[in-house]
Parts: C-alpha cells; structure tokens; sequence
C-alpha cells in the first residue's frame, strides 16, 4: 500500500508562539476559550487560580 504517514505540522504555542512536537490544551480565563501552549507556559498557567487542564496535543498520531 503506498499509504504515507501523515505528519501534522507542529502547533505554534498560543503565548510565546513557540512550537513543538506535544502542546497542551489550558484555559486561563473565564471566556471558555482553549489555548494550545507549550510545556512552559502550561507550568506557568498552572498557578492561575482560573486554570484548567485539557488535555494534551500530540503532532505524531500513534496507531
Ligand atoms: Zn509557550
């Protein structure tokens, strides 16, 4: 088969624009609004009284 893997591009951090390979989902606010944000800014985040874990974006989908 000459399926190909299909690689997303990675995702640029929605604070420092950043980009990497694994992004976390955050909210930091009260809009509701899901922020995509690197490994630093989710640790900085983290201390925000309105912080809220998502989950985790990954750029390789694994089978
Ligand atoms: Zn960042």
């Amino acid at each position: 088969m000459g399926k190909k893997d299909r690689i997303r591009p990675p995702k640029p951090c929605d604070i420092c624009s950043k980009e990497a390979d694994v992004q976390f989902r955050i909210q930091t606010n009260e809009s509701g609004n899901w922020r995509i944000v690197c490994k630093t800014c989710q640790e900085q985040a983290a201390s925000s009284a309105d912080y809220l874990y998502g989950g985790t974006w990954k750029r390789k989908k694994r089978n």
